[in-house]
């Protein structure tokens, strides 16, 4: 196996993703994979992050994408990498003037699916001590979703990841059929799918606790609001001030299973 270490950063060729590469890139002793779904973006902020003077090695990735995960998952043990951190930044926030059950649909098919097939696709190659880092929200607190019914469903202890996925979907139904509203479910399908990852996040770190000689960590972060195309460059932190608390994550904290804000406060995800 590779004694190199290796970290992977989801989304990387631009926002707060760009900016954890390029964190990664000064900080973390090893190789950084900048990904991208699009060759194209993704091998232009590589040849940007090259004019800076750091050397990120690059790979296609859409999340979303079965054949796209399977592929890098195979370069990943044809090579015998062993992963030492898992940034899963790549995320969207679809269009408020889409449809309810189309913005269900594409945030938690992107968000929460999405990440969990990378996870799926990744977790056999992660390193003894690896960290993986959910870049969640502060949308991704379960009290931003109204109904206590929804909120007992995500916050059982029993909650595994095959039932997240059972709610996940009920969201995307309820959404179509356009009973969300009545059910509990809020008027955010983006909060939706971040309340999911935190929760998968959750289940992710309970699952390793089960195998404690691995002892690897998994955190969801709220980066803050930051100057990105996906909140139309209205936020008002840098990207590398965005990236700060991912790479606490990821190279730094000693933090496992916690939901930590962008100033690397630990916040209680479930609590007020
Ligand atoms: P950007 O829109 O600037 O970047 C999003 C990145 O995700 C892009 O690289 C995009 O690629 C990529 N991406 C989207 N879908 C996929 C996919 N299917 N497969 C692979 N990559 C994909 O957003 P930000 O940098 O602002 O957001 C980064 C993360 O931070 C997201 O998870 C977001 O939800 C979260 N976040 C952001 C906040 C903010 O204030 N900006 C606040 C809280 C959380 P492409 O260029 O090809 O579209």
């Amino acid at each position: 196996m590779s004694p190199r270490k290796i970290a992977i950063v989801t989304g990387g060729n631009k926002g707060i993703g760009f900016a954890i590469v390029k964190g990664l890139c000064e900080k973390f002793a090893g190789d950084v994979y900048l990904t991208a779904r699009n060759i194209t973006r993704g091998q232009e902020a590589v040849a940007k992050l090259k004019t800076l003077g750091f050397n990120p090695l690059f790979h296609q990735l859409d999340i979303t994408n079965e054949e796209s995960v399977s592929a890098f998952r195979d370069y990943i043990k044809t090579n015998n990498i062993l992963i030492d951190v898992l940034v899963n930044n790549a995320g969207v926030f679809a269009s408020p003037t889409l449809s309810m059950g189309e913005q269900a649909e594409i945030n938690v098919m992107v968000n929460y699916f999405g990440t969990l097939k990378v996870c799926q696709g990744l977790f056999p190659f992660l390193r003894e001590n690896a960290r993986v880092v959910n870049i969640s929200s502060s949308s991704g607190r379960l009290l931003r979703i109204p109904g206590t019914d929804i909120q007992a469903k995500f916050k059982d202890p029993n909650l595994s990841i095959e039932g997240l996925n059972k709610l996940m979907k009920q969201y995307i139904q309820d959404a179509k059929d356009n009973t969300y509203q009545s059910k509990g479910w809020g008027e955010n399908a983006y909060v939706v799918s971040k309340v999911g990852l935190t929760a998968l996040s959750n289940i992710q770190q309970k699952e390793f606790d089960q195998k404690p000689h691995l002892n690897i960590s998994v955190n969801a972060v709220h980066p803050g609001y930051v100057d990105t195309d996906m909140t139309s460059h209205k936020g008002h932190l840098t990207i590398e001030e965005g990236a700060k608390a991912p790479l606490f994550l990821a190279l730094n904290a000693k933090l496992k299973g916690k939901y930590v804000w962008f100033d690397c406060r630990v916040v209680d995800w479930d609590g007020p």
